[in-house]
């Protein structure tokens, strides 16, 4: 077992023990946030006909002239296929998105037209392919539209249905439990009596886990007593990752690591140099991932962006984290020198559209309103004890 390692080598380590599940075929319907695990070659050309880009007229372009008058000898409606050829002296009605009839080369829009008793005149020349959309356009047959490891989004929805692929084989999601710790900590529905605070890190972790894309049906509170936390832990032994809040620094009544020690957890490290979530643990037990955050609110959803997103993101089959952004530090900081710190940030673009941070107040790690007011995590590395304001200083910008 590793301990008091670099922030780095803890990312490292955690990164290298988390692999996707493999796959399986979903839905596309269900597919938004997941992980592609296959490469999605187009059987078809995007649009697969040319067709009107406009409500008008298809007309040979090189009958468009002054005055002329043109026979109007069809009308074509979007999901229609033209019936008569466009001949000199002819145009057909074509509507949005309805193919072009062989003959025409070019649209001529209606807000220019002037129709009366079939036959139509127009106030506006046109030129060869105007407002026509070609076929292939925007995909070719044998395309590589999106390969393995793309995150379904909302357009990439749209993208695999329009190129009938209603179903896809994504990654498989990670079965998370999530264990908040800690006699002290009571439901957040209940009054909390003398000396005890309401839950917030079992609800908090959950909402982490779901929006990172795991699946976590509740969050499940234990006592601190080594039976309970035995018991539990054994129940859910099938989970691919087990994440605890609590209990794993050096307080008389921290079980979890103990309990995981006599489980056979192999512990990968304890401690890491940073602030907040010093005392951080990660192991694995059997198959399960097991990630022991401080029970500090602040370090515990500040550790969870940091390792356990991560870690849902590897499990989910996606690629390399992100390297962050670079933004200009607004103020001096003075830290401790051999930690790396999170420090909780707003970032944003100043009147030269620079991106700068400032710190979202306080930090100290019982101070949860600094996480909820920051949409960026500052990094402070080990090393300085003073990062002057001008620093350039990477930032992980939030996803929510
Ligand atoms: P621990 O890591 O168990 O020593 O907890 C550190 C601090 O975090 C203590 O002040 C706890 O009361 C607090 N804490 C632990 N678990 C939770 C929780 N689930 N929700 C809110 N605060 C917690
Ligand atoms: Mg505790």
């Amino acid at each position: 077992m590793r301990t008091f390692i670099s922030f780095d080598e803890a990312r490292q380590i955690v990164l290298a023990e988390a692999n996707g599940l493999g796959t399986e075929r979903c839905s596309i319907n269900d597919a938004l946030g997941r992980i592609l695990a296959e490469d999605i070659i187009s059987q078809d050309n995007i649009p697969p006909f040319a067709s009107s880009a406009m409500d008008g007229y298809a007309v040979r372009s090189e009958d468009v002239l002054e005055g002329a008058l043109l026979e109007v000898i069809e009308h074509i409606p979007a999901g229609q296929v033209p019936q008569r050829i466009v001949t000199a002296g002819s145009c057909a009605r074509i509507m949005t998105g309805a193919p072009i009839p062989e003959g025409a080369d070019a649209i001529i829009p209606r807000e220019v037209s002037q129709e009366k008793d079939g036959k139509v005149q127009f106030s506006t020349p046109t030129q060869k392919g105007k407002h026509i959309r070609p076929a292939a356009e925007d995909v070719r047959k044998g395309d590589l539209v999106f390969v393995n490891g793309q995150r379904i989004t909302p357009p990439v929805v749209g993208m695999l249905a329009t190129l009938g692929k209603d179903t896809v084989r994504v990654s498989k999601r990670p079965n998370v439990v999530v264990f908040s710790t800690g006699d002290e900590v009571v439901s957040p529905e209940k009054e909390p009596g003398p000396g005890q605070i309401r839950n917030s890190n079992g609800p908090a972790l959950r909402a982490q886990v779901l929006m990172a894309g795991g699946l976590c049906p509740a969050y499940v509170h234990l006592p601190d007593n080594p039976a309970t936390i035995r018991e539990a832990i054994l129940a859910n032994s099938g989970a691919d990752f087990m994440i605890f809040s609590g209990g794993v620094s050096v307080g008389d009544h921290d079980y979890v690591k103990e309990v995981l020690d006599d489980l056979g957890m192999e512990l990968m490290f304890w401690k890491v140099r940073q602030r907040p979530g010093k005392p951080l643990a990660f192991g694995r037990l059997g198959k399960t991932l097991v990630l022991g955050l401080p029970g500090n609110p602040v370090s515990s959803s500040t550790c969870f962006m940091m390792y356990g997103n991560p870690i849902i993101e590897a499990l989910l089959g996606a690629r390399e984290p992100d390297a962050g952004e670079r933004a200009v530090l607004l103020e001096d900081v003075t830290k401790v020198s051999n930690l790396h710190y999170f420090a909780r940030g707003i970032l944003r673009q100043d009147a030269e559209g620079l991106s700068v941070v400032s710190l979202t107040g306080p930090q100290g790690s019982n101070l949860f309103g600094s996480v909820v007011k920051a949409n960026c995590i500052l990094h402070l590395p080990e090393g300085v004890a003073l990062v002057e304001k001008g620093t350039v200083v990477q930032v992980d910008r939030l996803s929510w």
